[in-house]
């Protein structure tokens, strides 16, 4: 199944032509690192991938829907029900624990209040988290904030797994912690597709796609 479909996509802001007709397409299953240079376009691809942002011209197919075709709200409804979102912050809220910070991500579920954090507790679980789940985040490494907010991400099951620069700000140990929790959700099933200048973390995903100008180059 295709998660991803991307047709011929352009986007410009102003005269800077961010992206220029780029094709990519994801399946099931698949691990992905894009890669390339600063200003090549690769967070503006992750946006338009993640329905964060509307392409100028070209096609997006999450999980077959078109998303020319669907109002702001019903991209909002798309998002949430596919998409998980990590970036290079962790984005957690300092006054919370672990588990609200990820049980208060599915606010939005309509679940009540006990599900959620059933739910987040699940979740911290997966990335390996079970016995942080009252900590608040200044009580927590670098490594276990992002693992915190790749639980977010993945507390309402979303097929798809999107990450711009999840390592960025980690040292080495805590970037490998952090990887390894990646590929144990990707041999769960998840999707996962991450922008990354890291060459392990590209070295460790089993496809790469090159971004350069604002092109996918052959690697
Ligand atoms: P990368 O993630 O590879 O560093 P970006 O996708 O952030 O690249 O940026 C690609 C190009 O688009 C750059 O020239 C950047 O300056 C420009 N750009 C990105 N976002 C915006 C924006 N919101 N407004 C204007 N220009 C932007």
């Amino acid at each position: 199944m295709r998660v991803l479909e991307i047709r011929r996509v352009s986007k410009s802001y102003g005269n800077v032509r961010a992206l220029r007709e780029v094709d990519l397409t994801v399946h099931a299953g698949e691990m992905v690192a894009i890669v390339g240079p600063s200003g090549s376009g690769k967070s503006t691809l992750l946006q338009i991938a993640g329905t964060l942002d509307r392409p100028t011209s070209g096609t997006v197919r999450v999980a077959g829907h078109d998303v020319n075709a669907l109002s702001d709200n019903e991209l909002s409804a798309l998002r949430a029900r596919y998409i998980g979102f990590v970036f290079q912050q962790f984005h957690l809220a300092p006054e919370l624990s672990a588990l609200d910070n990820v049980a208060d991500g599915l606010l939005y579920s309509g679940l009540p209040r006990r599900r959620r954090r059933e739910r987040a507790r699940t979740a911290l679980q997966r990335v390996r988290l079970a016995d942080r789940l009252e900590h608040r985040p200044h009580q927590l490494s670098g490594g276990q904030m992002q693992r915190v907010a790749v639980a977010r991400a993945v507390a309402g099951q979303p097929p798809l797994l999107l990450a711009d620069e999840p390592t960025g700000n980690l040292d080495t140990e805590a970037s490998a912690e952090v990887l390894s929790v990646f590929r144990a959700l990707n041999a769960a099933g998840v999707t996962i597709v991450l922008i990354t200048h890291d060459v392990d973390v590209a070295a460790a995903c089993p496809r790469r796609v090159w971004v350069r100008d604002g092109r996918i180059t052959p690697s």
